[in-house]
């Protein structure tokens, strides 16, 4: 029998959720590679979200959430535990016309691009420094997404959580202190988040996303197999300033670099890309060598942006 079925309390018994075992993660990320988690589950109500969360938690079950897989590497070994996924339609709802200064809330599972879309559609303000960027809402609040027009932060009135022991919790964008790709939010799982957008010129608003699209897809591989940008822009010691590790790399003449199947992109020295057949493994390889080398040359150690799932946790 399955590990992870002979527990007790057993973790699926009576849940409204699909559960799947030893499920492939892989066609789930936008890397597409990566082993198999334990299970899979897509729990059908929050109630049963919350069950599951509480269930792990006391049976020490190690718990992920997967957002749409953007910013995510999952090891060729798999990873233990329970992977979560927000696919029910209630976790893909936004609530439009809310009364008060936050009038939309996008819960976790939604889509970030369709989200842009349709709030310039109603005219509404606050998102378009988003557009392009891949992302569940839920997985956008965590990394706090973004670029050189702004970031999600900046939209957040407030967050809903449900905390790693199954406690609902409601968080506001100061408590949640967002900084450069990172938030300082409880560990658990994103619910929603309320966004304080505010009331603009409809075509203007389309304008700006479609400028600002159009800007990503001249400047990075979009279409590539990647989960954008591998590293954190590093903090310059003379200035105290971000400066891009992008540059960085593309000093460091690795533009093109490869090993087994995964590349630097051509096009964006931060991008880390696969052909068809290469691996995870392949990717590690090429991302623990940009560092090596941008670090021989700078002196600066790149921090990885991207998240990557095994079976020994959370790589660092
Ligand atoms: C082509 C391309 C372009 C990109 N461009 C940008 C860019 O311009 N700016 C930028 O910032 N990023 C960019 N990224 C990276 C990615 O889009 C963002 O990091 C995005 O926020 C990831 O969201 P996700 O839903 O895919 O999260 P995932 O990749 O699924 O997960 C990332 C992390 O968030 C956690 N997470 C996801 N959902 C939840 C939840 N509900 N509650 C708690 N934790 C959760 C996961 O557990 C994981 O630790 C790009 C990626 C690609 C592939």
């Amino acid at each position: 029998m399955h590990a992870l079925l002979v527990q007790q309390p057993s973790l699926f018994d009576g849940l409204a959720a699909t559960v799947e075992l030893d499920a492939p993660l892989g066609g789930l990320t936008w890397f597409k590679v990566g082993g198999c988690a334990d299970a899979l589950v897509t729990p059908k109500t929050t109630d049963a979200l919350s069950t599951l969360v509480t269930r792990c938690h006391e049976t020490g079950t190690p718990l992920r959430v997967l957002g749409s897989g953007a910013n995510l590497l999952v090891a060729d070994e798999g990873v233990d535990g329970v992977v979560v996924r927000l696919d029910a339609p209630c976790f893909h709802t936004v609530e439009f016309d809310r009364d008060g200064p936050a009038p939309v809330r996008a819960w976790a599972g939604a889509d970030l691009m369709k989200l842009v879309q349709e709030c310039a559609r109603r005219g509404l303000d606050g998102l378009s420094q988003l557009a392009g960027i891949p992302a569940s809402v839920g997985g956008a609040i965590t990394m706090n997404a973004g670029g050189a027009f702004g970031d999600t932060a900046q939209a957040v009135s407030s967050v809903g959580m449900l905390t790693h022991s199954g406690v609902r919790s409601d968080i506001s964008a100061a408590e949640a202190g967002f900084s450069y790709r990172h938030t300082n939010l409880p560990r658990g799982i994103v619910l929603w988040a309320d966004l304080a957008l505010m009331s603009g010129d409809r075509e203007t608003i389309r304008a700006r996303v479609k400028e600002i699209f159009a800007y990503k897809s001249r400047s990075q591989p979009m279409a590539d197999r990647s989960a954008g940008c591998m590293f954190r822009n590093p903090v310059e010691a003379s200035t105290g300033l971000r400066t891009s590790a992008g540059r960085l790399i593309d000093e460091a003449k690795l533009k093109g670099f490869s090993c087994g199947g995964a590349y630097v992109s051509p096009v964006h020295g931060n991008f880390i890309a696969l052909r068809e057949g290469g691996s995870a493994t392949d990717v590690l390889a090429v991302a623990a060598e940009v560092q090596l080398r941008v670090l021989e040359r700078t002196g600066v150690r790149l921090e990885r942006e991207v998240v990557v799932w095994s079976r020994r946790g959370e790589l660092p």
